[in-house]
C-alpha cells in the first residue's frame, strides 16, 4: 500500500511503502540464501560469483570522504547529526549508512546488482545522477519509527521508502519482512538514477514491479520464465483507465488490481515487443509525451485500438 506520489525527481515527494497488500517473506533469510548466487544473465559489472558478505565491494568512509553530491537536504542533516551512530561505506554507485556491518553489506551488494542488471536491461539509458545515491539503515524499529514520524504525511505502516536519489530502509533483524518490498523499492531507487522525469503512476510502478520480479530473481541466482511470471490475469484494468491513473486506489484489493495491471503491461512490453524500445518509449514519456503517442512512436503500434487488443490476448 502506497500513498501519491507524483515525481520520481530528486524533489519529488516520498514514495512510502508498506507491508499490507505485500506477500510477506523473511528479507534476511532470503538475503542470506542468496550468498553465493551467481550473476546471472543479463551479466553484472563483473563476472565473479558474488559473496554477500565479500567487503571488497565497499570502502569504509568518514568526513570529507564521504560522496555528499547527490545528498538531499534530509541526508545532510542525519549525516551531521552528531547523536546519530552511523556507519559509512560507500560502493561504486551507493553509499551505505549503517550501524552493523554484515546487513548493510548485504543490501550493498543488492543495491549494485540492481544497478547493474537494470543498467544493462535498460542499454543507452543514461545514468543522470551525479554522485552516489544515499542509503540509510535504520538498525532498529524505534530508531525507525522516530525518523519516520518526523516525515510529513508518514504512514505509521511504512517499511522502507525511496525519495528520489535516497533510499530509508528499516533493518529486518529477526523479524518477517518483505523480501520483495525491499526488490520493488530497489528497483525504484536505480530507476531513479535513469530516468529523472515525472512517469505516470503505471509506468513507475510497473516497472518497479518488473524488475521487482525479473532482477530479483537473478540476484538471487534463479531466472524467472515470463510464461510463468504473466500467467492469465484475471480481471485487469481497464487500459486506458490505467494509463490515466494519476491516483492510487483507496483500497487493498483495487491497489493489488493496479500494481498487477501496471506489471502485467510492463511486461507484455518488455517480452512481447522489442525490448529494446524501451529505454526510448519510457524517456519519451518522462519528458512529456503521451502514452499514447509513445506507444505509437516508439513501438509502431497504428492505434490505440491494437494496443488494447493484443494487451488483452497477453493477458488472457
Ligand atoms: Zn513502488
Amino acid at each position: 500500500m502506497c500513498i501519491p506520489r507524483s515525481s520520481p525527481g530528486a524533489g519529488g515527494p516520498p514514495r512510502w511503502r508498506g507491508l499490507r497488500r505485500r506477500y510477506v517473506t523473511g528479507v534476511l533469510p532470503l538475503l542470506l540464501a542468496a550468498a553465493g548466487a551467481v550473476r546471472a544473465a543479463p551479466p553484472a559489472t563483473t563476472n565473479q560469483v558474488a559473496k554477500l558478505t565479500d567487503a571488497s565491494i565497499w570502502k569504509v568512509v568518514k568526513g570529507d570522504d564521504l560522496d555528499t553530491t547527490a545528498c538531499l537536504p534530509r541526508d545532510r542533516a542525519m549525516i551531521e547529526d552528531a547523536g546519530n551512530k552511523w556507519k559509512h561505506a560507500q560502493t561504486e554507485h551507493f553509499v551505505i549508512h549503517y550501524e552493523m556491518d554484515l546487513f548493510a553489506l548485504k543490501v550493498a551488494h543488492m543495491a549494485e546488482f540492481f544497478y547493474s542488471y537494470i543498467a544493462h536491461d535498460l542499454q543507452g539509458a543514461e545514468d543522470r545522477i551525479p554522485g552516489r545515491s544515499h542509503l540509510f539503515i535504520f538498525r532498529t524499529e524505534n530508531k525507525w519509527k522516530k525518523f519516520l514520524e518526523a516525515q510529513p504525511d508518514h504512514k505509521s505502516w511504512t517499511y522502507s521508502f525511496v525519495q528520489g536519489p535516497s533510499m530509508y530502509l528499516q533493518q529486518a533483524e529477526n523479524r518477517t519482512k518483505s523480501a520483495d518490498v525491499l526488490a520493488h523499492e530497489m528497483t525504484h531507487l536505480v530507476i531513479n538514477r535513469f530516468i529523472r522525469g515525472g512517469l505516470p503512476l503505471w509506468l513507475n510502478e510497473g516497472v518497479a514491479e518488473y524488475y521487482g520480479e525479473f532482477a530479483f530473481a537473478a540476484f538471487r541466482g534463479t531466472t524467472r520464465n515470463p510464461h510463468a511470471v504473466f500467467r492469465a490475469l484475471r480481471d485487469p484494468v481497464d487500459l486506458r483507465a490505467l494509463l490515466a491513473t494519476e491516483k492510487y486506489p483507496d483500497n487493498d484489493q483495487a491497489v493489488h488490481r493496479f500494481y498487477e495491471s501496471s506489471k502485467y503491461f510492463v511486461g507484455f512490453l518488455m517480452t512481447k515487443k522489442p525490448h529494446e524500445n524501451f529505454p526510448a518509449f519510457i524517456a519519451a514519456i518522462s519528458t512529456g509525451m503521451t502514452p499514447e503517442e509513445a506507444l505509437k512512436e516508439h513501438y509502431g503500434f497504428a492505434d490505440f485500438k491494437t494496443v488494447e487488443k493484443e494487451f488483452a490476448r497477453f493477458v488472457r
